[in-house]
């Protein structure tokens, strides 16, 4: 009895989740264009999951963007990562849509946004206007789409968030586009999860193959396994005109016919997002770059996006002799499916290839903070910096620290403190902690002095080296040179590289008043727009200012004229 109607209730509440909750009519598409998406909801990204849907925009910037509800401007950010130029309307539903990577907003919000950046002195703004200030109406320019901040070419991010700013699967609300292709299967891997289990006489992780069929499933190698086991799917979706891998929407694992996993991409918090590193397999992904999800839940995994579990997907295997099926459903979001079936022996064999671990002096539990003093460096290790426990390597050899490598994840930042009392004191200035990228170069870090030490942040191993950078970063005029007249030009750009550190700051005035420049950090570029008014006719003194992360900076001085 008990069973049935939790069994009813699981139903009713689901038809509930996917047809009632949601107004299907009351968000349009904020492109005018046919909907083909370069990214999808939960789609999984570096370090997050992707929390809006990616519009194409026919490879063009500048498209209108409009208004997807009636509403007010509730927040306006411009950043020069992220979404770049941001904005956020919030309706009376409770909802707020949010538009990313934009290359200007609608007049009366620019003006606004202009207005505020002079009276700040500075291109990065986050804005909250009263509800009464810049009202919306459903199909209103707001906007232009664009390439700002950290998007990889010209598209529109959009997003729907709830009241609680939890970002939801925006296709949910029917902004949806047309999908007949299954979702991709590319790699399948089995998992050991306990000391006593195996896999083919094995403890290790194994690859498995896997072939079509000729009714459209597939069939994967068929394992000899014995005690608790779990399996990780590498799986993308695409959608029709478009050949982006984007994420797929659901996965339903079962066992001999019976449910054990369940995640959905409906909705998640920003504050799990990091937690996809616990749930890809890290190692797989920054060593091989296969991307699969595990389809059992470890320890201090939270996601909510798991929406059903059974022993935590771990599928334990103890009856010797039986043949089973594990069966992997992933379906994306017009219900496109596609099946991979694992057939199962069980059986208890002795293990020819055992797990293996090796000790190191640095071991860290998940759950309590460490400090480790290694040659000049000390490394600190906040309590739930990483999701299990580890032997650690680290050596240090004067200035270079090897902190193992990047192949276990960190959830929240390390700090790195080396002793610098050796140094004089003005040159101490002038040194910085830098990551030994894959190309052999040294990438800034963070270059903080407290007393002896200089520090940086961190939140993914590797080698670290302590750079010293007395090069100031460069400027180049690419539109004018100084003393010309330039009445016809619109804007003036400037290239602005800084080899080591990398750009922290810039500041530029003309005839002594702020002059607000665009930094596009993917361009190294600065672009000033004379629309902005600061000019006057006759001669100009333009004065720019670019400052690197340990302090030294390069300043252009030059002439223009303008009509
Ligand atoms: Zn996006």
């Amino acid at each position: 009895m008990k069973k049935s109607l939790l069994f009813l209730f699981g139903i009713a509440a689901n038809v509930m989740f996917a047809q009632n909750k949601f107004p299907q009519d009351a968000f349009i598409k904020p492109l005018k264009i046919p909907t083909v998406f370069a990214g999808t909801f939960g789609e999984l990204r570096s370090n997050h999951f992707h929390s809006g849907l990616d519009i194409k925009s026919q490879h063009r910037t500048g498209l209108e963007v409009v208004a997807s509800a009636s509403g007010y401007v509730s927040r306006i950010k411009v950043s020069h990562y992220g979404y770049g130029k941001a904005l956020y309307i919030t309706h009376p539903n409770g909802y707020t849509t949010v538009y990313g990577h934009l290359s200007k907003y609608g007049p009366a919000i620019e003006a606004y946004v202009k207005q505020k950046q002079y009276e700040a002195e500075n291109y990065e703004v986050e804005l909250f206007p009263n509800p009464d200030e810049l009202v919306v109406t459903q199909g209103d320019l707001v906007a232009y789409s664009g390439n700002t901040g950290g998007s990889g070419g010209p598209h529109l991010h959009f997003e729907i968030r709830d009241k609680n700013e939890r970002p939801m699967n925006a296709q949910l609300f029917g902004i949806q586009a047309p999908d007949h292709k299954d979702p991709i299967l590319k790699d399948l891997v089995v998992y050991i999860l306990s000391d006593s289990s195996h896999v083919n006489q094995s403890q290790k992780r194994q690859e498995l193959r896997f072939t079509k069929q000729p009714d459209g499933t597939f069939l994967a190698e068929k394992i000899r396994a014995y005690g608790q086991i779990g399996f990780a799917l590498g799986t993308i979706d695409q959608q029709d005109g478009a050949n982006n891998s984007n994420g797929i929407y659901s996965i339903e694992t079962s066992f001999n016919g019976e449910k054990y996993l369940e995640v959905k991409m409906d909705q998640f918090s920003f504050a799990e997002t990091r937690y996809l590193n616990r749930m890809i397999d890290y190692e797989l992904y920054e060593g091989d770059r296969k991307r699969v999800q595990k389809l059992f839940i470890e320890r201090n995994n939270p996601l909510s996006i798991f929406t059903y579990e059974k022993n935590k997907g771990v599928i334990d295997l103890t009856q010797n002799g039986n043949a089973s099926v594990y069966t992997i459903k992933v379906k994306d979001f017009q219900g496109n499916t596609s099946t991979l079936v694992v057939p199962i022996t069980i059986a208890k064999e002795s293990i020819l290839t055992p797990k293996e671990i090796k000790t190191t002096p640095y071991f860290v539990e998940a759950e309590t903070y460490k400090n480790f003093e290694v040659g000049d460096w000390e490394v600190f290790i906040p309590e739930g910096a990483f999701y299990d426990d580890y032997y650690l390597d680290i050596t240090a050899n004067t200035d270079a620290l090897h902190l193992d490598e990047d192949l276990i994840p960190v959830h929240k930042y390390l700090r790195l403190a080396y002793d610098v009392s050796a140094f004089a004191v003005q040159d101490r200035e002038k040194l910085y902690i830098g990551r030994v990228n894959y190309r052999g170069l040294l990438r800034y870090e963070g270059a903080r002095l407290e007393d002896d030490h200089l520090t940086a942040s961190i939140n993914a191993l590797g080698d670290f080296k302590v750079g010293i950078d007395t090069k100031p970063p460069k400027i180049q005029s690419l539109d004018f040179s100084d003393g010309k007249w330039i009445s016809n030009l619109n804007e003036i750009n400037f290239k602005i590289i800084d080899e080591d550190t990398g750009i922290k700051s810039y500041r530029a005035t003309i005839n002594g008043k702020f002059a607000l420049m665009e930094y596009e950090y993917k361009k190294n570029q600065l672009t000033y727009s004379f629309g902005d008014g600061i000019s006057v006719s006759g001669a100009n003194e333009l004065k720019l200012i670019v400052t690197d992360n340990v302090g030294n900076s390069t300043t252009l001085e030059a002439t223009f004229y303008r009509k």
